[in-house]
């Protein structure tokens, strides 16, 4: 149960005075938070922190006002000039004066009743906006802020500026945040007072007051102590989660898991080639941890075409030496079938039994696997989304391995988890994910890395092509058909629409089948998934040697002799995007090649991606350029802006809170594990405030 003390918080915005649906909904896209289907509370317009500010201290004379400077002057209202009658373009004047001259209040389309009443002629006002010098004489147009003298306390002199979106006001949004400050109710402090001391936090309280009132510009800074004290605050409220979690997922404790290395070796003989001396050593590492008999929770990092997919079937293999099943999910069905494709061969050469489950599986053949793991005669099984399904049952599912993680949610890992024995976790991702990052969004997980790619590929040659050459190209290609080669063609990725994607790609499908005729394939989205596998087999064996596809290619998709990856449109991809696809050559013998065609004219950032991607295949370093270029945030494939998971912490500020507070949440919980004591109570305030409460439930004792 949420304490009650939370409610103020936790209230929805339209509470607050000014706030009905319409403001409502706008609020709603500036809240940092990732709202889901739930209404934004208070608290979330609370979190809702400034970028910046405008300092109005300045307070001159009008004689030493600078042109375009933001200031506050002090003026005694002389007079009212309307402007003619019916002429609208002439603006409504205010005349005022202070001891060095006169200025001219400007303002366009003007409520004059409104007017006599802000500013009543021989009244002394308060007035604040930028100055304009215009042929010597002074004038301020639409001033920002008027008040009366006796009121001057209540202008902002260093006013907080939000994001904003269309149609919300900052005066609206300022609004709503001052009556919620209002609402902060007196908590009980979470932090332990010698981290406050040293750090010099202020309370939670404080905090907030200072950045949404802030008495000079610095108290917004994200390095300043106000900013400071909610990140380590949702820092640790995130670490303690994930702590408890994590203690949870041990507390069930796992089981020892040793072969003897029989069908291990075997798969090894079948195999067409060596291992590389970083799967190898990732296999060991992986080994070590399944024979423990802690749990496993290792993320196994990768850049596409480094080899995953076997490194997991060897630890799939071990499982089922040592009794158990063991299940692969993948984020989407292709994947899941390719996985499927490439493993069972194998796999039922030494003699493993494995399924593939995904929503498409219907009839007999599903029943058929739902009993064959429900009865252990299913050794594996690769699948989608589907395997999360009530009827799945296993016999004894020991290892579950995760592919391309970021795409599932943590309450998808803790479904899967909870279908066996406390079975081990294997999470395989190709993005390169700093180490911080590891952190905040998996926790303390182990991390194996496949540093090298495997023996015998040849460097993918990157060239970058305006589309109106797109003629050449087509003919070039043309010429490398009749010598056998087999080409993806990626069509633009059109934002919002699915529908125009697929337009898109159909479109250029018709294009191309009118030069190459039958030998061009075309798989989407919206294809339905035997359409899809028909597609796929089709170029897999040559029958089609041209693939127009849309990204559903994205992730993992192995022809190893398709050699041409032509990308229309580069300059719409992402560079995390672009690696990826140009990731599905490149994976044979042959020399390949990637052909980035773009539309003219590119903007700054879309030039750089592309002079990244013509100078570099190494997947660390183009994921740092991608960081620099449009900051963590989407990495994840998350929010826009900021740090993934988190509404007010920011890695590029915060990283040194983020290690204070994974050691204070350890502390805590070998303290007190089921946060009980009097700082446990208001620790798990904090939980609940910052949308960590699934992990409260987690606790033994309520
Ligand atoms: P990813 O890490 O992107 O998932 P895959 O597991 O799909 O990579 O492997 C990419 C390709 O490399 C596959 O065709 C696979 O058979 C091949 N491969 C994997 N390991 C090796 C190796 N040690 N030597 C040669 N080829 C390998
Ligand atoms: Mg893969």
């Amino acid at each position: 149960m949420r304490p009650s003390i939370l409610d103020p918080l936790f209230a929805p915005i339209t509470a607050l005075d000014g706030v009905g649906p319409k403001v409502g909904g706008l609020i709603e896209k500036v809240v940092p938070a990732d709202l889901g289907d739930r209404p934004a509370r208070v608290g979330d317009l609370l979190f809702t922190l400034p970028h910046s500010v405008v300092d109005r201290r300045n307070r001159p004379a009008i004689v030493e006002a600078a042109q375009g400077a933001v200031v506050t002057l002090e003026l005694r209202v002389d007079r009212h000039q309307p402007p003619p009658r019916g002429n609208r373009s002439v603006p409504y004047r205010v005349f005022a004066h202070d001891d060095t001259g006169e200025i001219a209040l400007t303002f366009f389309h003007a409520h004059a009743a409104y007017l006599e009443k802000q500013l009543p002629v021989g009244e002394h006002v308060v007035v604040s906006g930028r100055m304009e010098w215009f042929n010597g004489r002074p004038s301020m147009v639409h001033p920002d802020h008027i008040a009366p003298l006796s009121g001057a306390d209540s202008l902002p002199l260093v006013e907080p500026v939000y994001p904003l979106t269309a149609g919300l006001s900052g005066k609206v949004l300022r609004r709503a945040i001052t009556q919620a400050l209002s609402r902060v109710p007196s908590l009980p402090d979470w932090l332990d007072p010698a981290i406050v001391r040293k750090q010099n936090f202020p309370s939670f309280a404080d905090a907030l007051q200072r950045l949404h009132e802030p008495p000079d510009p610095l108290a917004v800074s994200p390095e300043g102590s106000a900013w400071r004290r909610l990140a380590y605050d949702e820092f640790l409220a995130g670490q303690l989660s994930l702590a408890l979690t994590r203690a949870n997922v041990r507390r069930l404790s796992g089981r020892p898991l040793k072969g003897d290395g029989k069908i291990e070796d075997a798969i090894h003989e079948a195999l067409p080639y060596s291992l590389t001396g970083s799967q190898e050593f990732a296999l060991a590492e992986i080994n070590a941890d399944l024979a423990e008999p802690e749990r496993m929770l290792r993320l196994l990092q990768g850049d596409v075409g480094s080899g995953k997919t076997v490194v997991a079937l060897l630890a799939m293999a071990r499982a089922v030496e040592a009794g158990g099943q063991a299940a692969l999910m993948a984020p989407t069905e292709i994947l899941a079938r390719q996985h499927f494709a490439t493993i069972a061969p194998l796999a039922e050469r030494v003699g493993l039994r494995i399924a593939i489950l995904t929503g498409r599986e219907k009839g007999r053949e599903r029943t058929q696997t739902l009993a064959g793991l429900e009865d252990g005669s299913v050794d594996i099984v690769v699948g989608t989304h589907a395997l999360f399904q009530d009827q799945v049952k296993f016999r004894d599912l020991v290892l579950v391995v995760v592919d391309e993680q970021h795409r599932f949610g943590v309450h998808q890992r803790l479904a899967i988890t909870a279908k066996g024995n406390a079975p081990d976790m294997l999470v395989m991702t190709a993005t390169p994910i700093p180490r911080t990052l590891v952190l905040t969004a998996f926790g303390d997980m182990d991390v194996s890395r496949l540093t090298e790619k495997p023996a015998g590929r040849r460097p993918i040659k990157t060239v970058t092509l305006p589309l109106d050459r797109i003629d050449d190209l087509v003919s070039r290609i043309t010429d490398q058909i009749a010598e056998g080669q087999k080409v993806y063609w990626i069509c633009p990725l059109v934002e919002d629409s699915d529908e125009i994607k697929v337009t898109s790609a159909e479109e250029r499908f018709a294009t191309l089948k009118h030069e190459f005729g039958a030998s061009v394939g075309l798989v989407h989205g919206r294809m339905k998934g035997t359409e899809k596998d028909e597609a796929m087999r089709a170029f897999k064996e040559g029958e089609t040697k041209v693939l127009v596809a849309t990204t559903v290619i994205e992730v993992g998709v192995d022809v190893p002799d398709a050699t041409i990856m032509v990308i229309e449109h580069a300059e719409r991809f992402g560079l995390a995007q672009l690696h990826q696809l140009r990731g599905r050559v490149g994976r044979g013998d042959k020399p390949s090649s990637c052909v980035l065609l773009y539309k003219d004219p590119l903007g700054e950032t879309a030039k750089r991606r592309l002079s990244v991607m013509r100078e570099t295949e190494d997947g660390f370093l183009i994921s740092e350029e991608d960081l620099k270029l449009r900051g963590e945030g989407e990495l994840l494939g998350t929010r826009q802006s900021g740090t993934p998971g988190f509404q007010i912490a920011r890695i590029e500020f915060h990283a040194d809170l983020l290690d204070l507070a994974r050691d204070d949440a350890r502390l805590i919980l070998a303290r007190d594990p089921d946060l009980q004591g009097e700082r446990g109570q208001a620790l798990r305030v904090l939980l609940y405030l910052f949308g960590r409460d699934e992990a409260v439930r987690l606790l033994r004792a309520g």
